[in-house]
Formats: C-alpha cells, structure tokens, sequence
C-alpha cells in the first residue's frame, strides 16, 4: 500500500520485532508477545521516530531551519526530535513546562547531548497546556524574528500527520501476527498524547485486520478529545470506517509518570523473566495495567496479547524513578574484599 503522504525512511532497521515472551507466558497462562518499537534506530529509539518519518519530511519540504516541539520536561518525542533535527541539520527547540532541576537526568540529559536547545518555563500554577502555548509561542515568534524558518510539531507528535506512522505500524504488525500465526490477539499500547492508539487503530480499521486493539490511559483520558482527533483524521483522509474505542482508565494511578510501587514491580517482573527493559512512564504503566487485567481476569486464560514496546527506558534514569529503583535494588549489590 501506497502511503498517503510522503516519508523520510527512518526505520531501515523495521520491521521491528515480534517476539514470543515465553517466560512471561508460562508464569501468566497466556500467550504473550511484545513489538519492539524502542528498538528503531535512532536516538535511542522509540514511537516517535514512526511519527517523526512523516512530520520531518513536511519540515524539510517547508524549508524549515529550526523544529519546535512542546512537552514535559521528561519527553521521549523531545528526544527523539532533537536526534532527528540533528541528523537533517536542523535546530531543535524543546519547550517544556516544570522547575529547574539540580541534576540533569534522564531525557533531559539526552536533548543536551543531540545538540537541543530546552526552554524550561517555570510553572505558575496555572493550566500546563496553557503555558506551554505560551510558552511556545513566544519562542517562535523570537525566532521567526531571527530569521529562522520554523516548523512546530505538536505534543508527542500527534496531529494527522504523525498518525500515519502509526497506520504504517498497524499494517507491519498485521503481516507479522499472520505470518507467526497469531491471529485474533489484542494489542495493549500505552495511551498519552493519543497518536499511537489512534494511528494503530486507523491501521488496522482499514485493513479490516483481525487484531484487537486496546488502549490503556497512563495520564488523566479525556474521549472527546480522541473523538475529535479521530473526526479530524476522518475528514482528511476520508475513512470509511467508524471510531469505536477502546481506552482503559483504570490504571493511571497517581498521574503523569508519578512513581508507583506497581510500575517498578512490573517493570523487574518483564526485567527478570525476559530481559527487555520497559519504561516506567508509560511501557512499565501499560504492563503493569495489563498484569492488573490478567488478575482481574479481563484478560482470560490462554489468550493471545501483543504489549507494543513504545521505548521511553531513558525514563528509568529520571531522578524521581533512579532514587525509588536504586532503594528496591540496592541489597542486590554484595561488596567483598
Ligand atoms: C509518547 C510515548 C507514548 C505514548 O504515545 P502517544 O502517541 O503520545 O499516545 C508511549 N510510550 C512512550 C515511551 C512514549 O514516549
């Protein structure tokens, strides 16, 4: 299939792998199976480089000399810009909301190191979205006044545009389940700034796969937003399919990437049987609702279950989750003469 809009091909490495998690499906009575998107090859890796094949190319095409993107101060897509804007000779600008930290960690450590510049607006209070328009904003308007020609991308990439990404790895995952024989399996994907679901969800619609699809909110999840997000892919794109989503809510817990006893027990349990290093924002989050769902027997004995691996493991080393994880792992460490 043709893709809709042009790409840059970021993902000479993909398909990205499938793979059977045999450990994890023993222990859990199901068959588990996980897609490695934080194995693409750049920046670290992660879901936003699918995004990022489609949004750079209309960066480039629009004559583009500096990329501005939004996020928190954490953000994988930042990460991912920076390394992307650098590989094409862009200037990369990341403007965040939060409080300046002591100690640079995690992402934010990364985004120095791809040669980003990080505006870090103080928080004031007010609403998070708000300020970071603002904030934005007012960094464009400063350097359109320098002459740059600047191409804004939106939170996590998510417009119509990165969507397509998404529909590109709905398609790639439904070969490899049919090719694996692994047909009529469900799909958890971690659900923030929406694009992913929504992108995997237009895929797999409109090759009518067979693939269940389902979402798992890891930060407060407003539907009418999705709605609308889907309704304005609808209209440029003219889907002939409905939206009929979907997303759990349960699972958030305390709120956007907040340390949770439950994630880092996740995390160690898909570490310790399998090897694969998850994230604790949103891969780490998603698992852990996934296990919550096999408990709960939502997701019943012998089912097939896809976990998409989104990427994010820069996360672990955070400070807020490097100090949490260092006090369970610590006694593991045995120092001898
Ligand atoms: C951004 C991100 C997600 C969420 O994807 P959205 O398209 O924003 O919903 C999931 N996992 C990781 C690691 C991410 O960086």
């Amino acid at each position: 299939m043709k893709p809709i809009k042009p790409k840059l091909s970021l993902l000479d490495t993909a398909p990205t792998p499938l793979q059977y998690l045999s450990g994890l499906s023993q222990e859990l009575f199901r068959e588990i199976y996980i897609k490695r998107d934080d194995l693409t090859p750049f920046g670290g890796g992660g879901n936003k480089l699918r995004k990022l094949e489609y949004l750079m190319i209309e960066a480039l095409n629009a004559q583009a000399t500096t990329i501005v993107t939004v996020g928190a101060p954490q953000t994988n897509h930042g990460r991912l810009t920076a390394a992307i804007a650098a590989k094409f000779g862009l200037n990369c600008i990341i403007v965040t909301v939060g409080e300046p930290e002591a100690e640079l960690s995690g992402n934010l450590f990364l985004d120095g190191i791809f040669g980003a510049r990080v505006v870090l607006k103080r928080d004031d209070g007010r609403d998070k979205d708000v300020q970071l328009e603002e904030a934005a904003k007012k960094v464009i308007a400063d350097e359109v006044k320098k002459g740059e020609q600047v191409y804004f991308i939106p939170m996590g990439g998510s417009d119509t545009t990165g969507l397509l990404g998404y529909m590109d790895c709905a398609r790639e995952l439904d070969a490899q389940a049919k090719e694996q024989q692994i047909s009529g399996a469900t799909v958890y994907v971690p659900v923030g700034s929406m694009g992913t679901y929504l992108g995997l969800y237009c895929g797999l619609k409109s090759i009518e796969s067979d693939l269940k699809l389902i979402g798992i909110a890891i930060m407060p999840f407003d539907m009418e937003k999705l709605k609308a997000y889907f309704t304005q892919a609808k209209e440029e794109y003219g889907f002939n399919f409905d939206g009929d989503f979907h997303v759990e809510t349960g699972y958030i817990g305390k709120g956007y990437n907040e340390p949770e006893p439950r994630i880092r027990e996740a995390i160690y349990t898909m570490a310790r049987h399998e090897g694969i290093l998850l994230d604790p924002c949103y891969t780490g989050k998603m698992f852990a609702g996934v296990l919550s769902m096999i408990k709960e027997k939502k997701i019943k004995l012998g089912r097939q279950v896809i976990l998409l691996h989104t990427g994010g493991m820069p996360g672990l080393y955070a400070a807020p989750h490097r100090e949490k994880i260092e006090r369970d792992v610590k006694d593991r460490i045995q120092v001898i003469k």
